[in-house]
Formats: C-alpha cells, sequence, structure tokens
C-alpha cells in the first residue's frame, strides 16, 4: 500500500536570528523567527510524513505552548516524525520539497541539506529531493518578509 502525504509552511524573516534550513545554518542578515528554530523546510516535510500517516501535523506534536519546543532544534523533531511512521509500519519511499525563498540564494547548501535529511531519516540521498526557487520579487517571499516551503512524501507499507 502506498500513501501521498503534504505539507506546507511559512516563517517570517526578522532580525537577530541564525538561519536554519534543511537543518543547516546558512549565512544571512536575518533569520526566521518561530517558537522552534524556524527550520520551514523541515515543518514542511514532517507535515508531509505526518499527513501521509494520518497522523496529524507538528503542532499536534510540537505544540508552540509547549516550553519543551522552545528553541527546538528541528532535526530532532524530525527524527521524532520517523519514529512515528516507522512504528507504524511505514517505509519512506521518496520526500520532494521546494523553498521559496528570493535571498539569500540557496542552490550551495542543497546538497548538503539533502544529505542531513536523508542522514536523519535514514534513506539515500537519492530519495530526498530539496529545490529551491524565487517568487520573482512577488508577494511575501518575494519582497523577503518571510520563507516558504512545500514538500510531498510517498511512503509505504507492507500489509498483512
Ligand atoms: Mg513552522
Amino acid at each position: 500500500m502506498i500513501r501521498i502525504g503534504h505539507g506546507y509552511d511559512v516563517h517570517k524573516l526578522t532580525e537577530g536570528r541564525k538561519l536554519i534550513l534543511g537543518g543547516m545554518e546558512i549565512p544571512f542578515e536575518k533569520g526566521l523567527d518561530g517558537h522552534s528554530d524556524a527550520d520551514v523546510l523541515l515543518h514542511a516535510i514532517m507535515d508531509a510524513l505526518l499527513g501521509a500517516a494520518a497522523e496529524g501535523d507538528i503542532g499536534l506534536h510540537f505544540p508552540d505552548t509547549d516550553d519543551r519546543y522552545l528553541g527546538a532544534d528541528s532535526t530532532v523533531l524530525l527524527a521524532e516524525v520517523g519514529k512515528i511512521l516507522e512504528e507504524k509500519g511505514y517505509r519512506i519511499e521518496n520526500i520532494d520539497s521546494t523553498v521559496l525563498c528570493q535571498r539569500p540564494k540557496l542552490r550551495p547548501y542543497i546538497p548538503g541539506m539533502r544529505c542531513r535529511v536523508a542522514g536523519i531519516l535514514g534513506l539515500e540521498e537519492d530519495q530526498v529531493s530539496i529545490k529551491a526557487t524565487t517568487e520573482e520579487g512577488l508577494g511575501f517571499t518575494g519582497d523577503g518578509s518571510g520563507i516558504a516551503a512545500h514538500a510531498v512524501v510517498l511512503i509505504s507499507r507492507n500489509e498483512p
């Protein structure tokens, strides 16, 4: 049996925060604001994985009203999501994702992000696709107010 999942997330860019994307710190004059480390890409991937398994979303599992998740490292949360799927007998077949970001240019960091996500979830790098695009200066990503990310995943399970 195969199942598909979709995830979407947005965080605001602000002064005085580190920019963390795909589990990597990226040099930039601003960072994403949020209760956790605000890694918008990992949040979209986690929501896609949880969605595929019909296990709710990250707000349900890691509520931002819970101080345990204040400043949380999203790579640790991603590992937990991986465990939730594993316990339900699911294998992750592939992940595809797109980050919508005007600046900085993300291309140089994408191989590192793919390696990081694959490592955390016990996947091969070619099971993890990460793409980046600008929105041609339009909207909230275009004017640099924030960064958005989409992810889709395919998971599978052997049925008895
Ligand atoms: Mg988020």
